[in-house]
């Protein structure tokens, strides 16, 4: 089963992720946008358990805004982790986390809120695919 790794700006904290992701893809509304100061989340989506801390445990701060994201981060460096959606019962490791994985992107989701047009042909979700509880409509790029 592959495995890779991830560690925080500073490498206090240090994480596995093993086996595939189960979607990975862009986010563009404006939570990732405020929480990240980028304008777009490159995710990485896992089943919880896939996720192990090797190092660094104590040091990863959370907050939750909303029962969805629980968004994790070292409380050293600041460096953000992931952030666990409890309701989806998945975890997203954000891609730039992941040095070795492959990021293969397949669609942008909350593409009503996104402030930087990126043409990559990739299906553009006004919010979320029907299978995750969103409308499943998509918009132009
Ligand atoms: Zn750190
Ligand atoms: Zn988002």
């Amino acid at each position: 089963m592959s495995e890779y790794k991830g560690r925080c700006f500073c490498g206090a904290v240090e994480f596995t992720v093993s086996g595939a992701p189960a979607a990975m893809g862009y986010c563009n509304c404006e939570s990732c946008r405020h929480w990240s100061a980028g304008p777009v989340n490159a995710f990485t989506l896992w089943q919880p358990s896939a996720v192990k801390v090797a190092k660094g445990v104590d040091n990863i701060g959370v907050y939750n805004k909303t029962p969805v994201s629980y968004r994790k981060w070292c409380k050293t460096c600041g460096g953000h982790l992931l952030t666990e959606h409890p309701p989806l019962k998945l975890t997203d490791v954000y891609a730039a986390m992941l040095p070795d994985l492959k990021f293969q992107p397949a669609v942008h989701v909350n593409y009503k809120e996104a402030v930087l047009r990126i043409k990559d042909g990739l299906p553009k979700m006004q919010d979320f695919p029907k299978e995750m509880g969103g409308s499943g409509v998509t918009l132009p790029e």
